[in-house]
Protein backbone atom coordinates (compact mmCIF):
# COMPACT_ATOMS: atom_id res chain seq x y z
CA UNK A 1 0.00 0.00 0.00
CA UNK A 2 0.90 3.72 -0.44
CA UNK A 3 1.74 6.15 1.62
CA UNK A 4 -1.47 8.06 0.30
CA UNK A 5 -3.44 5.72 2.01
CA UNK A 6 -1.41 6.60 5.98
CA UNK A 7 -2.09 9.96 4.75
CA UNK A 8 -6.06 9.38 3.60
CA UNK A 9 -6.29 8.01 7.70
CA UNK A 10 -4.51 11.29 8.83
CA UNK A 11 -7.22 13.04 6.77
CA UNK A 12 -9.98 11.23 8.15
CA UNK A 13 -8.72 11.32 11.56
CA UNK A 14 -9.14 14.82 11.41
CA UNK A 15 -12.67 14.53 10.46
CA UNK A 16 -13.44 12.73 13.77
CA UNK A 17 -15.16 14.38 16.66
CA UNK A 18 -13.99 11.38 18.99
CA UNK A 19 -10.90 9.36 17.85
CA UNK A 20 -11.68 5.52 18.34
CA UNK A 21 -9.28 3.06 20.25
CA UNK A 22 -7.58 1.03 17.53
CA UNK A 23 -7.46 -2.82 18.69
CA UNK A 24 -5.11 -4.98 16.29
CA UNK A 25 -6.89 -8.56 15.22
CA UNK A 26 -5.71 -10.81 13.78
CA UNK A 27 -6.48 -14.28 12.59
CA UNK A 28 -10.26 -15.12 10.96
CA UNK A 29 -12.11 -11.88 12.59
CA UNK A 30 -13.94 -9.65 10.82
CA UNK A 31 -13.14 -6.00 10.92
CA UNK A 32 -15.70 -3.79 12.41
CA UNK A 33 -16.21 -0.22 13.65
CA UNK A 34 -18.18 0.75 16.45
CA UNK A 35 -19.85 4.08 17.65
CA UNK A 36 -22.35 4.22 20.42
CA UNK A 37 -21.87 7.55 22.19
CA UNK A 38 -24.47 7.09 25.11
CA UNK A 39 -23.03 3.25 25.52
CA UNK A 40 -19.29 4.30 25.08
CA UNK A 41 -18.47 2.31 22.14
CA UNK A 42 -16.05 3.76 20.17
CA UNK A 43 -13.36 1.26 18.55
CA UNK A 44 -12.28 0.19 15.01
CA UNK A 45 -11.15 -3.43 15.51
CA UNK A 46 -8.73 -3.92 12.22
CA UNK A 47 -5.94 -6.11 11.00
CA UNK A 48 -2.63 -4.48 10.97
CA UNK A 49 -3.45 -3.66 7.30
CA UNK A 50 -4.20 0.64 6.16
CA UNK A 51 -6.30 0.00 3.08
CA UNK A 52 -8.61 -2.21 5.70
CA UNK A 53 -8.45 0.35 8.92
CA UNK A 54 -8.59 3.50 6.49
CA UNK A 55 -11.95 1.62 5.29
CA UNK A 56 -13.20 1.35 8.87
CA UNK A 57 -12.29 4.55 9.52
CA UNK A 58 -14.49 5.62 6.56
CA UNK A 59 -17.60 3.87 8.41
CA UNK A 60 -16.56 5.32 11.90
CA UNK A 61 -16.89 9.09 10.07
CA UNK A 62 -20.15 8.09 8.93
CA UNK A 63 -20.95 7.23 12.09
CA UNK A 64 -20.09 10.30 13.67
CA UNK A 65 -20.75 12.68 10.68
CA UNK A 66 -24.21 11.48 8.97
CA UNK A 67 -27.70 10.62 10.39
CA UNK A 68 -27.10 7.74 13.02
CA UNK A 69 -29.62 5.69 10.57
CA UNK A 70 -26.93 5.64 7.88
CA UNK A 71 -24.63 3.30 10.33
CA UNK A 72 -27.30 1.58 12.78
CA UNK A 73 -27.95 -1.60 12.46
CA UNK A 74 -31.24 -1.17 14.60
CA UNK A 75 -33.76 -2.49 13.13
CA UNK A 76 -37.51 -3.68 14.57
CA UNK A 77 -39.77 -6.10 13.01
CA UNK A 78 -37.06 -8.70 12.42
CA UNK A 79 -35.23 -11.34 15.26
CA UNK A 80 -32.34 -12.32 15.27
CA UNK A 81 -31.44 -14.93 13.11
CA UNK A 82 -33.38 -12.94 10.49
CA UNK A 83 -31.09 -9.46 11.57
CA UNK A 84 -27.77 -11.81 11.80
CA UNK A 85 -28.35 -14.12 8.64
CA UNK A 86 -30.31 -11.59 6.28
CA UNK A 87 -30.21 -7.96 7.44
CA UNK A 88 -27.05 -7.06 8.51
CA UNK A 89 -25.15 -8.46 5.51
CA UNK A 90 -27.99 -5.93 3.25
CA UNK A 91 -27.02 -3.10 5.17
CA UNK A 92 -22.91 -4.15 5.14
CA UNK A 93 -23.57 -3.98 1.20
CA UNK A 94 -25.27 -1.12 1.28
CA UNK A 95 -23.12 0.83 3.44
CA UNK A 96 -19.33 -0.41 1.95
CA UNK A 97 -21.00 0.47 -1.55
CA UNK A 98 -20.30 4.55 -0.18
CA UNK A 99 -17.38 3.53 1.47
CA UNK A 100 -15.27 2.57 -1.77
CA UNK A 101 -16.52 5.85 -3.51
CA UNK A 102 -14.49 7.64 -0.94
CA UNK A 103 -12.13 5.15 -0.39
CA UNK A 104 -11.31 6.16 -4.75
CA UNK A 105 -11.32 9.62 -4.13
CA UNK A 106 -8.95 9.52 -1.16
CA UNK A 107 -6.21 6.65 -2.80
CA UNK A 108 -7.56 6.21 -6.53
CA UNK A 109 -4.63 3.55 -7.48
CA UNK A 110 -4.89 2.00 -4.21
CA UNK A 111 -8.63 1.09 -4.83
CA UNK A 112 -7.97 0.52 -8.10
CA UNK A 113 -5.46 -2.13 -7.52
CA UNK A 114 -7.89 -4.18 -4.78
CA UNK A 115 -11.02 -3.91 -6.35
CA UNK A 116 -9.19 -5.01 -10.15
CA UNK A 117 -7.85 -7.96 -7.79
CA UNK A 118 -10.48 -8.53 -6.10
CA UNK A 119 -12.68 -8.70 -9.52
CA UNK A 120 -9.95 -11.13 -10.59
CA UNK A 121 -10.01 -13.55 -7.68
CA UNK A 122 -14.35 -13.71 -7.30
CA UNK A 123 -14.86 -14.38 -11.09
CA UNK A 124 -13.19 -17.82 -10.19
CA UNK A 125 -15.43 -18.04 -7.28
CA UNK A 126 -18.70 -17.50 -9.22
CA UNK A 127 -20.35 -21.10 -8.84
CA UNK A 128 -19.11 -22.24 -6.07
CA UNK A 129 -21.10 -21.00 -3.21
CA UNK A 130 -24.76 -19.73 -4.29
CA UNK A 131 -26.07 -18.34 -0.42
CA UNK A 132 -27.17 -15.11 -0.73
CA UNK A 133 -24.07 -13.76 1.62
CA UNK A 134 -22.31 -15.02 -1.36
CA UNK A 135 -24.07 -13.53 -3.51
CA UNK A 136 -23.80 -9.77 -2.20
CA UNK A 137 -19.80 -10.26 -1.80
CA UNK A 138 -19.76 -10.84 -5.77
CA UNK A 139 -22.41 -8.29 -6.17
CA UNK A 140 -20.34 -5.17 -4.34
CA UNK A 141 -17.33 -6.54 -6.32
CA UNK A 142 -18.56 -6.60 -9.70
CA UNK A 143 -20.64 -3.84 -9.16
CA UNK A 144 -17.55 -2.23 -8.12
CA UNK A 145 -15.50 -3.26 -11.10
CA UNK A 146 -18.20 -1.96 -13.49
CA UNK A 147 -19.19 1.15 -12.05
CA UNK A 148 -15.16 2.83 -11.51
CA UNK A 149 -13.28 0.54 -14.44
CA UNK A 150 -16.33 -0.23 -16.60
CA UNK A 151 -15.45 -4.14 -15.87
CA UNK A 152 -17.85 -6.65 -17.15
CA UNK A 153 -20.39 -8.63 -14.68
CA UNK A 154 -20.42 -12.22 -15.60
CA UNK A 155 -23.56 -14.08 -14.78
CA UNK A 156 -24.62 -15.06 -10.90
CA UNK A 157 -27.69 -15.64 -8.82
CA UNK A 158 -29.37 -13.24 -8.18
CA UNK A 159 -27.21 -11.08 -10.32
CA UNK A 160 -29.70 -8.06 -11.16
CA UNK A 161 -31.56 -7.50 -7.73
CA UNK A 162 -28.33 -7.11 -7.05
CA UNK A 163 -26.04 -5.09 -9.31
CA UNK A 164 -28.64 -3.05 -10.42
CA UNK A 165 -29.74 -2.35 -7.05
CA UNK A 166 -25.94 -0.97 -6.41
CA UNK A 167 -25.15 0.79 -9.56
CA UNK A 168 -28.42 2.64 -10.11
CA UNK A 169 -27.03 4.99 -6.76
CA UNK A 170 -24.81 7.20 -7.15
CA UNK A 171 -21.67 5.87 -4.48
CA UNK A 172 -20.37 9.64 -4.29
CA UNK A 173 -23.51 10.77 -2.54
CA UNK A 174 -23.85 9.14 1.46
CA UNK A 175 -27.71 9.64 1.74
CA UNK A 176 -29.83 7.87 3.71
CA UNK A 177 -32.81 7.92 1.04
CA UNK A 178 -30.28 6.47 -1.00
CA UNK A 179 -29.45 3.89 1.23
CA UNK A 180 -32.95 2.62 1.95
CA UNK A 181 -33.13 2.95 -1.85
CA UNK A 182 -30.52 0.09 -1.86
CA UNK A 183 -31.70 -1.77 1.20
CA UNK A 184 -34.77 -2.06 -0.15
CA UNK A 185 -33.80 -3.28 -3.87
CA UNK A 186 -31.44 -6.13 -1.79
CA UNK A 187 -34.63 -7.55 0.11
CA UNK A 188 -35.71 -8.94 -3.01
CA UNK A 189 -33.43 -11.22 -2.65
CA UNK A 190 -35.38 -12.67 0.42
CA UNK A 191 -39.32 -12.76 -0.92
CA UNK A 192 -40.54 -13.11 2.97
CA UNK A 193 -39.89 -9.05 3.43
CA UNK A 194 -41.72 -6.50 1.81
CA UNK A 195 -39.87 -3.17 2.87
CA UNK A 196 -37.63 -1.56 5.08
CA UNK A 197 -38.62 2.02 6.21
CA UNK A 198 -37.01 4.45 8.77
CA UNK A 199 -38.81 5.98 11.53
CA UNK A 200 -36.68 6.30 15.09
CA UNK A 201 -34.88 3.35 13.54
CA UNK A 202 -35.05 1.03 10.86
CA UNK A 203 -37.98 -1.18 10.77
CA UNK A 204 -38.91 -3.92 8.16
CA UNK A 205 -42.61 -4.98 7.20
CA UNK A 206 -42.96 -8.69 6.41
CA UNK A 207 -45.52 -10.37 4.39
CA UNK A 208 -47.59 -11.99 6.19
CA UNK A 209 -48.70 -15.23 4.50
CA UNK A 210 -44.42 -16.12 4.56
CA UNK A 211 -44.10 -15.41 8.23
CA UNK A 212 -46.22 -18.66 9.26
CA UNK A 213 -43.36 -20.87 7.52
CA UNK A 214 -40.75 -19.00 8.26
CA UNK A 215 -42.20 -19.55 12.26
CA UNK A 216 -41.97 -23.55 11.26
CA UNK A 217 -38.54 -23.56 10.42
CA UNK A 218 -37.94 -21.56 13.54
CA UNK A 219 -39.46 -23.65 15.62
CA UNK A 220 -37.86 -26.95 14.47
CA UNK A 221 -33.99 -25.31 14.39
CA UNK A 222 -34.85 -24.45 18.04
CA UNK A 223 -35.98 -27.83 18.56
CA UNK A 224 -32.38 -29.41 17.00
CA UNK A 225 -30.38 -27.21 18.17
CA UNK A 226 -31.80 -27.72 21.80
CA UNK A 227 -31.43 -31.09 21.60
CA UNK A 228 -28.41 -31.43 19.92
CA UNK A 229 -26.74 -29.09 22.73
CA UNK A 230 -27.71 -31.82 25.11
CA UNK A 231 -26.23 -34.35 23.69
CA UNK A 232 -23.22 -32.01 23.09
CA UNK A 233 -22.95 -31.42 27.33
CA UNK A 234 -23.73 -35.24 27.46
CA UNK A 235 -20.59 -36.07 25.32
CA UNK A 236 -18.41 -33.39 27.16
CA UNK A 237 -19.12 -35.21 30.53
CA UNK A 238 -18.97 -38.80 29.72
CA UNK A 239 -16.23 -38.14 27.58
CA UNK A 240 -14.34 -34.87 28.89
CA UNK A 241 -13.90 -33.70 25.32
CA UNK A 242 -12.46 -30.68 24.89
CA UNK A 243 -14.80 -27.08 23.77
CA UNK A 244 -12.92 -26.79 20.89
CA UNK A 245 -13.88 -30.59 19.75
CA UNK A 246 -17.68 -29.51 20.64
CA UNK A 247 -17.70 -26.88 18.21
CA UNK A 248 -16.18 -28.64 15.26
CA UNK A 249 -18.79 -31.28 16.33
CA UNK A 250 -21.24 -28.71 16.31
CA UNK A 251 -19.50 -27.11 12.76
CA UNK A 252 -19.80 -31.19 11.31
CA UNK A 253 -23.64 -31.23 12.26
CA UNK A 254 -24.55 -27.95 10.77
CA UNK A 255 -22.47 -28.67 7.25
CA UNK A 256 -24.35 -32.20 7.27
CA UNK A 257 -27.85 -30.70 7.05
CA UNK A 258 -29.21 -30.07 3.92
CA UNK A 259 -31.43 -27.56 3.65
CA UNK A 260 -29.15 -24.23 2.63
CA UNK A 261 -30.73 -21.72 4.77
CA UNK A 262 -30.77 -24.16 7.85
CA UNK A 263 -27.19 -25.00 7.17
CA UNK A 264 -26.32 -21.35 7.24
CA UNK A 265 -28.67 -20.84 10.28
CA UNK A 266 -26.72 -23.62 12.40
CA UNK A 267 -23.28 -22.18 11.50
CA UNK A 268 -24.24 -18.32 12.62
CA UNK A 269 -25.69 -19.72 15.51
CA UNK A 270 -23.27 -22.13 16.96
CA UNK A 271 -19.92 -21.28 15.80
CA UNK A 272 -18.48 -18.44 17.33
CA UNK A 273 -17.94 -15.83 15.03
CA UNK A 274 -14.56 -14.00 15.59
CA UNK A 275 -15.73 -10.66 17.35
CA UNK A 276 -19.58 -11.32 17.64
CA UNK A 277 -19.37 -11.41 21.36
CA UNK A 278 -23.43 -12.11 21.44
CA UNK A 279 -22.70 -15.48 19.74
CA UNK A 280 -19.72 -16.50 21.53
CA UNK A 281 -21.41 -16.06 24.53
CA UNK A 282 -24.51 -18.22 23.39
CA UNK A 283 -22.12 -20.86 22.36
CA UNK A 284 -20.59 -21.33 25.49
CA UNK A 285 -24.20 -21.14 27.56
CA UNK A 286 -24.36 -24.06 25.63
CA UNK A 287 -21.36 -25.81 26.39
CA UNK A 288 -21.15 -25.24 30.15
CA UNK A 289 -24.86 -26.92 30.28
CA UNK A 290 -26.74 -23.66 31.09
CA UNK A 291 -30.16 -23.44 28.68
CA UNK A 292 -29.59 -21.43 25.74
CA UNK A 293 -32.80 -19.51 26.19
CA UNK A 294 -33.80 -19.48 23.25
CA UNK A 295 -36.16 -16.74 24.30
CA UNK A 296 -33.43 -14.32 25.37
CA UNK A 297 -31.57 -14.26 22.15
CA UNK A 298 -34.33 -14.63 19.67
ZN1 LIG B 1 -17.29 -1.98 5.33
Amino acid sequence: MSHIVDQAIDAIKAKLDDQPTITIITGDEAPSAKYDKKRGINEIRTPNDPYIMLHEYIHMWHFQTFPILFSSSDVIGVDFIELKCEIKPIFNTARDWFVYAELNKLCPDDFRTVILKDYKDYLTKVTKDDSENNQLILGLIFASANHWFKQDIPDFKNKDIIVNGLLSVDPCCPKVEKLKQIVNDLLKLYSKYDHIEEFNCWEVTKIDNLITSYQYLLDSLKKEITKYADEVQASLTAHKITKEQALIKIYEYGKGVSDSSKKSILFFMCLPIPGDRSIIEFTESILSGIDPSWETIL
